[in-house]
């Protein structure tokens, strides 16, 4: 009984797997419209994330989707990270060293968490 369960659930798996991969694939036709007004449909996968805009395959240009998603605003510089405007202030070698301060401090309990250093907190002068 126990056999047949996990055998059934194994070929539900695999059929499952085949029909994903080659016959039922959905497929969706996504139109486009570039600034010429020429029109085209690309054909994509359900599960693929339609982009905005198509280079047109007669001029080039770039068309828009029919289906109204709206391109996302181009930032006029790529986005700083906080890792970019921390590199601004400190070189890496800066950061090394003060990643290595703060862990001797956090390891002697001066800095993080009470309970990280309830025991071996000492009586410290306030400097
Ligand atoms: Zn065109």
């Amino acid at each position: 009984m126990a056999e047949r369960t996990l055998r059934g659930a194994r070929l539900g798996g695999q059929s499952f797997e085949d029909e994903r991969g080659i016959e039922f694939a959905a497929r969706q036709q996504v139109g486009y419209r570039c600034p010429q007004g020429h029109e085209f449909e690309i054909t994509m996968s359900v599960e693929a994330e339609v982009p905005a805009t198509w280079e047109c395959p007669r001029c080039g240009a770039e068309a828009l989707s029919v289906s109204g998603i709206q391109p996302e605003a181009k930032a006029e510089k790529p986005a700083r990270t906080h890792w970019d405007m921390l590199l601004e202030r400190r070189s890496e070698k800066e950061l090394e060293d003060i990643l290595k301060e703060r862990l001797q401090l956090l390891r002697d309990g001066e800095i993080g968490p009470a309970h990280l250093h309830r025991s071996n907190q000492k009586k410290r002068r306030v400097s």
